[in-house]
């Protein structure tokens, strides 16, 4: 359990610095850049998640993320499992509009005139003025209030327009059978039923309805660890594997 105590204090740091790091996740900054042809923080910070993404899947929704560590912090009011399902697809389409809106600013401008990290940020930081405080508590209760009203990170599920890149980057390392971080199942037959996996599960998937595969294959799965480290039969383990997925 020491390495769920070490995921939840990273992602309560990642949390106390949202005000700062807020820009660098920003779906709109990265339109602004895109007008005046600039490659921005949060264009930089999408690209290394996509390509990240390819070796170590979505570890950064499990220990990096602070819309990840902002919805955790809900899991005391309400920690039910939210449906999977098609609604899970609401993110793909949020995203794929999105990215076709980006991919016209930056063809609108042009052509790419700098690299500015920091672009429309104080000295680097997000949240400087009574503006971008009205917008961050925005962004927060919009992230927050879904998750006390439907349970475990429904803002993940659902809305997220980070995640498609990293689901992306795992499509992709499964398509050419590249190695990666993967939950590996080992003797699933041992299984007692006791639904620790299930519900240590910070994404709320059915954990143990998933042990008769070689590995956890459902791309909602953070690589969070929490089954690995909840299992009195030690049924789960990281493992860095050639994918074998199908999905
Ligand atoms: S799905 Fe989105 S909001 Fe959730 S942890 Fe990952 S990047 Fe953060
Ligand atoms: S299936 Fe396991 S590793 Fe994946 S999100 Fe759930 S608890 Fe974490
Ligand atoms: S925690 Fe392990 S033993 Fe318990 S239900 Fe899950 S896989 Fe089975």
């Amino acid at each position: 359990m020491k390495r769920q105590k070490i995921r939840k204090l990273l992602l309560t740091v990642s949390l106390l610095f949202f005000p700062v790091t807020l820009y660098y996740f920003s779906p709109a900054l990265i339109i602004d850049a895109g007008l005046s042809g600039i490659i921005n923080g949060s264009f930089i910070v999408f690209v290394s998640m996509f390509l990240l993404a390819i070796p170590f899947g979505r570890l950064f929704c499990a220990y990096v993320c602070p819309a990840g560590g902002l919805q955790e912090c809900a899991f005391t009011i309400n920690s039910n499992k939210p449906k999977q399902g098609w609604k899970n697809n609401i993110k793909y389409v949020i995203w794929a509009f999105w990215v076709l809106m980006v991919v016209l600013c930056y063809f609108n401008s042009g052509k790419i005139v700098k690299i500015d990290f920091w672009f429309n940020t104080e000295n680097g930081i997000s949240v400087s003025s009574i503006q971008s405080y009205i917008i961050y508590y925005g962004i927060v209760f919009l992230i927050f209030i879904p998750s006390i009203l439907f349970g475990k990170r429904i803002f993940c599920h659902y809305f997220c327009w980070m995640a498609p890149f990293m689901v992306l980057g795992t499509k992709i390392r499964r398509f050419l059978h590249l190695p990666g971080l993967h939950i590996q199942i080992n003797n699933g037959s041992t299984c007692v039923s006791c639904e620790k996996c299930s519900n240590n599960c910070p994404m709320g998937l059915n954990v143990s309805g998933m042990i008769n595969n070689n590995q956890i294959e459902d791309l909602e799965c953070i690589q969070c660890g929490a089954c690995v480290d909840s299992c009195p039969r030690k049924i789960f383990s990281y493992k860095v594997v050639p994918e074998k997925g199908k999905k």
